[in-house]
Protein backbone atom coordinates (compact mmCIF):
# COMPACT_ATOMS: atom_id res chain seq x y z
CA UNK A 1 0.00 0.00 0.00
CA UNK A 2 1.20 3.32 -0.88
CA UNK A 3 2.42 5.75 1.76
CA UNK A 4 -0.77 7.82 3.30
CA UNK A 5 -0.76 11.09 2.33
CA UNK A 6 0.13 13.83 4.62
CA UNK A 7 -3.92 15.31 5.03
CA UNK A 8 -5.22 11.20 5.31
CA UNK A 9 -6.34 9.97 9.05
CA UNK A 10 -4.04 7.81 10.82
CA UNK A 11 -4.58 5.20 13.63
CA UNK A 12 -1.89 7.03 15.50
CA UNK A 13 -3.58 10.71 14.82
CA UNK A 14 -6.53 9.01 15.91
CA UNK A 15 -9.74 10.72 18.90
CA UNK A 16 -9.53 7.11 20.24
CA UNK A 17 -12.62 4.71 21.26
CA UNK A 18 -15.16 5.41 23.89
CA UNK A 19 -13.75 2.86 25.91
CA UNK A 20 -9.72 2.42 25.75
CA UNK A 21 -8.54 -1.12 24.50
CA UNK A 22 -5.26 -2.44 23.86
CA UNK A 23 -3.86 -1.99 20.33
CA UNK A 24 -4.92 -4.41 17.88
CA UNK A 25 -2.43 -7.17 16.94
CA UNK A 26 -1.31 -7.86 13.26
CA UNK A 27 -3.90 -5.50 11.91
CA UNK A 28 -4.79 -1.45 11.92
CA UNK A 29 -7.39 -0.33 14.40
CA UNK A 30 -9.62 0.56 11.42
CA UNK A 31 -9.12 -2.67 10.21
CA UNK A 32 -10.31 -3.87 13.72
CA UNK A 33 -13.39 -1.87 12.78
CA UNK A 34 -14.18 -3.33 9.42
CA UNK A 35 -14.12 -6.45 11.30
CA UNK A 36 -16.68 -5.86 13.80
CA UNK A 37 -18.87 -4.33 11.80
CA UNK A 38 -18.90 -7.36 9.21
CA UNK A 39 -19.28 -9.73 12.44
CA UNK A 40 -22.16 -7.83 13.84
CA UNK A 41 -25.94 -8.77 13.31
CA UNK A 42 -26.88 -5.68 11.78
CA UNK A 43 -24.54 -6.57 9.01
CA UNK A 44 -26.26 -9.59 8.11
CA UNK A 45 -29.69 -8.29 8.80
CA UNK A 46 -28.70 -6.00 5.28
CA UNK A 47 -28.88 -9.03 3.36
CA UNK A 48 -32.82 -8.88 3.36
CA UNK A 49 -33.31 -5.52 3.29
CA UNK A 50 -34.26 -3.58 0.47
CA UNK A 51 -32.53 -0.62 -1.32
CA UNK A 52 -35.22 -0.35 -4.00
CA UNK A 53 -36.64 -3.14 -5.19
CA UNK A 54 -38.17 -5.65 -2.22
CA UNK A 55 -36.19 -8.84 -0.91
CA UNK A 56 -38.50 -10.76 -2.46
CA UNK A 57 -39.27 -9.10 -5.78
CA UNK A 58 -35.92 -11.04 -7.34
CA UNK A 59 -33.15 -12.81 -6.92
CA UNK A 60 -30.99 -10.78 -8.61
CA UNK A 61 -31.83 -7.19 -7.42
CA UNK A 62 -29.23 -5.38 -5.09
CA UNK A 63 -29.70 -5.41 -1.47
CA UNK A 64 -28.47 -3.39 1.34
CA UNK A 65 -25.78 -5.53 1.99
CA UNK A 66 -24.39 -6.36 -1.76
CA UNK A 67 -25.01 -2.48 -2.03
CA UNK A 68 -22.55 -1.68 1.15
CA UNK A 69 -19.83 -4.13 -0.76
CA UNK A 70 -20.13 -1.96 -3.97
CA UNK A 71 -19.86 1.08 -2.03
CA UNK A 72 -16.88 -0.58 -0.10
CA UNK A 73 -14.95 -1.38 -3.27
CA UNK A 74 -15.47 1.56 -4.87
CA UNK A 75 -14.54 3.95 -1.97
CA UNK A 76 -11.29 1.35 -1.56
CA UNK A 77 -10.64 2.31 -5.11
CA UNK A 78 -10.69 6.26 -4.46
CA UNK A 79 -8.79 6.10 -0.89
CA UNK A 80 -5.87 3.75 -2.56
CA UNK A 81 -5.61 6.09 -5.70
CA UNK A 82 -5.70 9.81 -3.42
CA UNK A 83 -3.62 7.87 -0.55
CA UNK A 84 -5.83 7.79 2.10
CA UNK A 85 -6.46 5.22 4.83
CA UNK A 86 -8.31 2.72 2.89
CA UNK A 87 -9.03 0.54 6.01
CA UNK A 88 -10.99 3.56 7.32
CA UNK A 89 -12.68 4.07 4.10
CA UNK A 90 -14.26 0.77 4.20
CA UNK A 91 -15.46 0.35 7.30
CA UNK A 92 -17.18 3.55 6.97
CA UNK A 93 -18.70 2.17 3.93
CA UNK A 94 -19.95 -1.41 5.20
CA UNK A 95 -21.38 0.17 8.41
CA UNK A 96 -23.35 3.54 6.48
CA UNK A 97 -26.77 1.83 5.86
CA UNK A 98 -26.78 -0.53 9.13
CA UNK A 99 -29.26 1.66 10.71
CA UNK A 100 -31.31 1.61 7.53
CA UNK A 101 -35.67 0.45 8.07
CA UNK A 102 -36.83 -2.59 6.29
CA UNK A 103 -38.45 -1.20 2.72
CA UNK A 104 -35.90 1.41 1.92
CA UNK A 105 -36.69 4.87 1.39
CA UNK A 106 -40.25 4.59 1.92
CA UNK A 107 -39.48 2.45 5.12
CA UNK A 108 -37.60 5.45 6.78
CA UNK A 109 -40.10 8.22 5.81
CA UNK A 110 -42.68 5.80 7.65
CA UNK A 111 -40.74 5.65 10.48
CA UNK A 112 -39.80 9.19 10.77
CA UNK A 113 -43.31 10.41 10.91
CA UNK A 114 -44.48 7.72 13.10
CA UNK A 115 -41.89 9.29 15.41
CA UNK A 116 -42.43 12.16 14.84
CA UNK A 117 -43.53 13.52 18.15
CA UNK A 118 -40.58 11.31 19.63
CA UNK A 119 -37.92 12.49 18.56
CA UNK A 120 -38.11 11.29 14.82
CA UNK A 121 -36.04 8.73 13.07
CA UNK A 122 -32.99 9.52 11.02
CA UNK A 123 -31.53 6.35 9.45
CA UNK A 124 -27.54 7.97 9.67
CA UNK A 125 -28.26 8.13 13.36
CA UNK A 126 -29.81 5.00 14.11
CA UNK A 127 -26.59 3.54 12.41
CA UNK A 128 -24.37 5.25 14.55
CA UNK A 129 -26.79 3.93 17.19
CA UNK A 130 -25.97 0.05 15.87
CA UNK A 131 -22.64 0.80 16.50
CA UNK A 132 -22.86 2.86 19.83
CA UNK A 133 -25.89 1.03 21.47
CA UNK A 134 -27.83 -1.47 19.55
CA UNK A 135 -25.13 -4.34 19.06
CA UNK A 136 -24.56 -7.05 21.87
CA UNK A 137 -21.41 -8.34 21.16
CA UNK A 138 -19.13 -7.65 24.09
CA UNK A 139 -18.78 -7.66 27.80
CA UNK A 140 -17.50 -4.92 28.16
CA UNK A 141 -19.35 -2.71 26.60
CA UNK A 142 -22.51 -1.94 24.45
CA UNK A 143 -22.24 -1.73 20.81
CA UNK A 144 -18.76 -2.03 18.88
CA UNK A 145 -16.66 0.56 20.70
CA UNK A 146 -15.42 1.90 16.80
CA UNK A 147 -13.35 4.70 16.64
CA UNK A 148 -13.81 8.61 16.87
CA UNK A 149 -13.02 8.33 13.16
CA UNK A 150 -15.51 5.76 12.00
CA UNK A 151 -18.47 6.94 13.74
CA UNK A 152 -17.84 10.41 12.51
CA UNK A 153 -18.11 8.95 8.83
CA UNK A 154 -20.82 6.50 9.54
CA UNK A 155 -23.39 10.02 10.47
CA UNK A 156 -23.12 11.80 6.90
CA UNK A 157 -26.21 13.85 7.95
CA UNK A 158 -27.51 15.04 11.21
CA UNK A 159 -30.18 17.56 12.26
CA UNK A 160 -28.39 20.44 14.02
CA UNK A 161 -31.03 19.48 17.47
CA UNK A 162 -29.75 16.02 17.79
CA UNK A 163 -26.51 17.51 16.68
CA UNK A 164 -26.18 19.24 20.04
CA UNK A 165 -27.01 15.95 21.95
CA UNK A 166 -24.04 14.26 20.34
CA UNK A 167 -20.94 16.01 21.66
CA UNK A 168 -17.32 15.72 19.71
CA UNK A 169 -19.39 13.95 17.07
CA UNK A 170 -22.13 16.48 16.33
CA UNK A 171 -19.74 19.35 16.95
CA UNK A 172 -19.22 19.74 12.70
CA UNK A 173 -22.73 20.01 12.51
CA UNK A 174 -23.24 22.84 14.52
CA UNK A 175 -19.28 24.85 13.26
CA UNK A 176 -19.95 23.63 9.90
CA UNK A 177 -17.00 21.26 9.26
CA UNK A 178 -15.94 18.60 7.19
CA UNK A 179 -15.39 14.89 8.24
CA UNK A 180 -12.32 13.33 7.05
CA UNK A 181 -11.82 12.96 3.10
CA UNK A 182 -11.84 9.03 4.26
CA UNK A 183 -15.56 9.80 5.11
CA UNK A 184 -16.10 12.19 2.30
CA UNK A 185 -14.61 9.44 -0.28
CA UNK A 186 -17.37 7.15 1.54
CA UNK A 187 -20.29 8.85 0.55
CA UNK A 188 -19.58 9.89 -2.67
CA UNK A 189 -18.69 6.44 -3.26
CA UNK A 190 -21.84 5.36 -2.10
CA UNK A 191 -23.93 7.51 -4.54
CA UNK A 192 -21.97 6.25 -7.55
CA UNK A 193 -22.82 2.87 -6.53
CA UNK A 194 -26.69 3.38 -6.17
CA UNK A 195 -26.84 5.56 -9.23
CA UNK A 196 -25.34 2.94 -11.41
CA UNK A 197 -26.92 0.26 -9.85
CA UNK A 198 -30.50 1.54 -10.07
CA UNK A 199 -29.90 1.96 -13.53
CA UNK A 200 -29.02 -1.95 -13.96
CA UNK A 201 -31.68 -2.99 -11.61
CA UNK A 202 -34.01 -0.69 -13.14
CA UNK A 203 -33.68 -1.77 -16.43
CA UNK A 204 -33.79 -5.56 -14.91
CA UNK A 205 -37.07 -5.15 -13.71
CA UNK A 206 -38.54 -3.51 -17.01
CA UNK A 207 -39.95 -0.45 -15.37
CA UNK A 208 -37.24 1.37 -17.11
CA UNK A 209 -35.93 0.63 -20.16
CA UNK A 210 -32.62 1.79 -22.56
CA UNK A 211 -34.74 4.35 -25.30
CA UNK A 212 -35.57 6.07 -22.35
CA UNK A 213 -32.15 6.00 -20.93
CA UNK A 214 -30.59 7.95 -23.65
CA UNK A 215 -32.21 11.25 -22.64
CA UNK A 216 -30.04 11.03 -20.00
CA UNK A 217 -26.17 12.26 -21.58
CA UNK A 218 -24.24 10.12 -18.93
CA UNK A 219 -26.14 6.74 -20.04
CA UNK A 220 -26.19 7.80 -23.66
CA UNK A 221 -22.72 8.66 -24.39
CA UNK A 222 -21.52 5.21 -23.25
CA UNK A 223 -24.33 3.56 -24.69
CA UNK A 224 -24.02 4.69 -28.17
CA UNK A 225 -20.02 3.72 -28.07
CA UNK A 226 -20.76 0.25 -27.05
CA UNK A 227 -23.33 -0.07 -29.52
CA UNK A 228 -21.04 1.35 -31.79
CA UNK A 229 -17.85 -0.71 -31.17
CA UNK A 230 -20.58 -3.99 -30.08
CA UNK A 231 -23.10 -3.88 -32.69
CA UNK A 232 -24.58 -7.71 -32.27
CA UNK A 233 -23.82 -7.40 -28.43
CA UNK A 234 -27.31 -8.58 -26.35
CA UNK A 235 -28.74 -5.95 -24.70
CA UNK A 236 -28.29 -7.34 -21.26
CA UNK A 237 -24.21 -7.54 -22.21
CA UNK A 238 -24.85 -3.71 -23.62
CA UNK A 239 -26.34 -2.69 -20.26
CA UNK A 240 -23.95 -4.27 -18.17
CA UNK A 241 -21.09 -2.75 -20.77
CA UNK A 242 -22.59 0.67 -19.95
CA UNK A 243 -23.12 0.54 -16.90
CA UNK A 244 -19.53 -0.69 -15.85
CA UNK A 245 -18.04 2.40 -18.40
CA UNK A 246 -20.39 4.75 -16.38
CA UNK A 247 -18.84 3.70 -12.97
CA UNK A 248 -15.34 4.63 -14.16
CA UNK A 249 -16.10 7.30 -15.61
CA UNK A 250 -17.50 8.79 -12.83
CA UNK A 251 -14.63 7.24 -10.67
CA UNK A 252 -11.90 9.09 -12.86
CA UNK A 253 -13.50 11.91 -12.74
CA UNK A 254 -13.90 12.44 -9.10
CA UNK A 255 -10.37 11.15 -8.09
CA UNK A 256 -9.02 13.81 -11.11
CA UNK A 257 -11.08 16.74 -9.32
CA UNK A 258 -10.57 15.40 -6.12
CA UNK A 259 -6.69 15.68 -6.97
CA UNK A 260 -6.92 19.40 -7.91
CA UNK A 261 -9.04 20.00 -5.06
CA UNK A 262 -6.52 19.02 -2.69
CA UNK A 263 -3.89 20.84 -4.44
CA UNK A 264 -6.06 24.28 -5.03
CA UNK A 265 -6.73 24.04 -0.83
CA UNK A 266 -3.55 23.68 -0.16
CA UNK A 267 -4.14 20.34 2.17
CA UNK A 268 -1.27 19.49 3.96
CA UNK A 269 -3.45 18.02 7.25
CA UNK A 270 -6.31 16.87 8.34
CA UNK A 271 -7.00 19.79 10.45
CA UNK A 272 -6.67 21.43 6.78
CA UNK A 273 -9.48 19.30 5.47
CA UNK A 274 -11.82 19.90 8.50
CA UNK A 275 -11.86 23.35 7.56
CA UNK A 276 -12.07 23.45 4.22
CA UNK A 277 -14.90 23.37 1.81
CA UNK A 278 -15.55 20.13 0.72
CA UNK A 279 -12.65 18.44 -1.20
CA UNK A 280 -13.85 15.24 -2.40
CA UNK A 281 -16.17 16.11 -5.57
CA UNK A 282 -16.81 15.36 -8.94
CA UNK A 283 -16.10 18.46 -11.86
CA UNK A 284 -18.79 20.87 -12.42
CA UNK A 285 -19.37 19.15 -15.71
CA UNK A 286 -20.10 15.59 -14.33
CA UNK A 287 -22.14 17.10 -11.35
CA UNK A 288 -24.41 17.99 -13.81
CA UNK A 289 -24.22 14.83 -15.75
CA UNK A 290 -24.83 13.37 -12.56
CA UNK A 291 -28.03 15.26 -11.58
CA UNK A 292 -29.86 14.85 -15.06
CA UNK A 293 -29.28 10.83 -14.06
CA UNK A 294 -30.27 11.37 -10.44
CA UNK A 295 -33.45 13.22 -11.49
CA UNK A 296 -34.42 10.79 -14.18
CA UNK A 297 -34.55 7.96 -11.23
CA UNK A 298 -36.34 9.76 -9.03
CA UNK A 299 -39.24 10.23 -11.60
CA UNK A 300 -39.25 7.03 -14.18
CA UNK A 301 -37.93 4.23 -11.26
CA UNK A 302 -38.83 5.63 -7.75
CA UNK A 303 -41.85 7.14 -8.33
CA UNK A 304 -42.93 4.31 -10.63
CA UNK A 305 -46.81 3.42 -9.75
CA UNK A 306 -45.32 -0.38 -9.46
CA UNK A 307 -42.37 1.11 -6.84
CA UNK A 308 -44.98 3.11 -5.06
CA UNK A 309 -47.60 0.26 -4.63
CA UNK A 310 -44.85 -1.22 -2.91
CA UNK A 311 -43.98 1.88 -0.90
CA UNK A 312 -47.36 2.50 0.15
CA UNK A 313 -47.65 -1.44 1.50
CA UNK A 314 -44.45 -0.97 3.32
CA UNK A 315 -45.57 2.52 5.35
CA UNK A 316 -48.66 0.27 5.90
CA UNK A 317 -46.97 -2.27 7.45
CA UNK A 318 -44.30 -0.22 9.76
CA UNK A 319 -47.14 2.48 10.84
CA UNK A 320 -49.46 -0.86 12.13
CA UNK A 321 -46.80 -2.13 13.67
CA UNK A 322 -45.77 0.52 15.63
CA UNK A 323 -48.90 1.98 16.44
CA UNK A 324 -49.74 -1.34 18.14
CA UNK A 325 -46.72 -1.60 19.65
CA UNK A 326 -46.86 1.88 21.31
CA UNK A 327 -50.55 0.68 22.29
CA UNK A 328 -49.52 -2.14 24.06
CA UNK A 329 -46.05 -2.88 24.69
CA UNK A 330 -46.23 -6.60 26.37
CA UNK A 331 -46.74 -7.60 22.23
CA UNK A 332 -43.29 -6.84 22.00
CA UNK A 333 -40.46 -9.56 22.32
CA UNK A 334 -39.47 -9.15 26.13
CA UNK A 335 -35.82 -7.73 25.29
CA UNK A 336 -37.52 -4.67 24.11
CA UNK A 337 -39.94 -4.63 26.55
CA UNK A 338 -37.06 -4.57 29.02
CA UNK A 339 -35.84 -1.74 27.11
CA UNK A 340 -36.02 1.80 29.58
CA UNK A 341 -35.50 4.82 27.56
CA UNK A 342 -36.43 8.38 27.58
CA UNK A 343 -39.60 7.47 25.58
CA UNK A 344 -41.31 4.19 25.28
CA UNK A 345 -40.85 5.16 21.32
CA UNK A 346 -37.29 4.47 20.98
CA UNK A 347 -37.04 0.89 22.07
CA UNK A 348 -40.08 0.14 19.18
CA UNK A 349 -38.17 2.31 16.93
CA UNK A 350 -35.40 0.13 17.23
CA UNK A 351 -37.57 -2.77 17.01
CA UNK A 352 -38.87 -2.24 13.98
CA UNK A 353 -35.68 -0.65 12.31
CA UNK A 354 -33.62 -3.64 13.28
CA UNK A 355 -36.43 -5.91 10.75
CA UNK A 356 -35.29 -6.98 7.33
CA UNK A 357 -38.40 -6.52 4.90
CA UNK A 358 -39.53 -10.74 5.22
CA UNK A 359 -39.40 -10.56 8.89
CA UNK A 360 -41.91 -7.32 9.25
CA UNK A 361 -44.00 -8.35 6.38
CA UNK A 362 -44.15 -11.86 8.70
CA UNK A 363 -44.44 -9.83 12.27
CA UNK A 364 -47.12 -7.89 10.57
CA UNK A 365 -49.21 -11.14 9.64
CA UNK A 366 -48.61 -12.76 12.84
CA UNK A 367 -50.05 -9.29 14.73
CA UNK A 368 -52.52 -8.40 12.00
CA UNK A 369 -53.80 -11.73 10.80
CA UNK A 370 -56.99 -13.50 11.59
CA UNK A 371 -55.69 -17.28 10.45
CA UNK A 372 -52.39 -19.05 12.28
CA UNK A 373 -49.19 -17.67 10.93
CA UNK A 374 -46.25 -19.70 11.75
CA UNK A 375 -44.00 -17.73 14.04
MG1 LIG B 1 -26.19 3.64 0.86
Amino acid sequence: MPELAPYAVTETGSRGRKVAEPAPQGRSEFQRDRDRIIHSSAFRRLEYKTQVFVNHEGDLFRTRLTHSIEVAQIARSIARRLRLNEDLAEAISLAHDLGHTPFGHAGQDALNECMKAHGGFEHNLQSLRVVDVLEERYAAFDGLNLCFETREGILKHCSAENAKQLGDLGERFLNNRRPSLEAQVANLADEIAYNNHDVDDGLRSGLINLEQLETVPLVATHLQEVRLAYPDLPERRVVHETVRRMINTLVSDLIIQSESNIRAQGLNTLEQVRNAAATIAYSAEMNEQQRVLKNFLRTHLYRHYRVLRMSGKAQRIISDLFGVFMNDSRLLPPQFQQQQDVTRARPVADYIAGMTDRYAIREHRRIFAVEEVPV
